[in-house]
């Protein structure tokens, strides 16, 4: 994964966290004012994907206001993801390599 996207405009790093469970149920986060997303550093690779597409669908949702729910955003994310899946456009050895790409930070914060 590469440690920053462009989210319609704007660049968003991307920082991996190892938390305890108990105190990050969420597999993702997006900050938006401050332009981070954070993935759990011990999902598995295809749900650190999968919650990529997840945060970077909340972005999207603010800068344009389509207030969407959170149901909707997870529908969506989950869904454009098994079709690039399914269809063999993200291929398993890809996920593993952009999984493995991560620039992880947060480590003695
Ligand atoms: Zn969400």
């Amino acid at each position: 994964m590469k440690s920053e996207y462009k989210i319609g405009g704007h660049w968003f790093k991307i920082e991996f966290k190892s938390e305890k469970r108990e105190q990050y149920d969420k597999m993702a986060t997006t900050l938006h004012w401050e332009n981070r997303i954070i993935i759990q550093k011990d999902l598995v690779e295809s749900k650190q994907i999968s919650s990529l597409f997840h945060e970077v669908l909340h972005e999207i949702d603010k800068q344009h206001f389509l207030d969407l729910r959170e149901t909707q955003i997870t529908t969506i994310a989950e869904g454009f993801y098994a079709f690039l899946v399914d269809n063999g456009m993200l291929k398993k050895e890809e996920i593993t390599e952009i999984s493995n790409d991560q620039w992880v930070i947060g480590e003695n914060d």
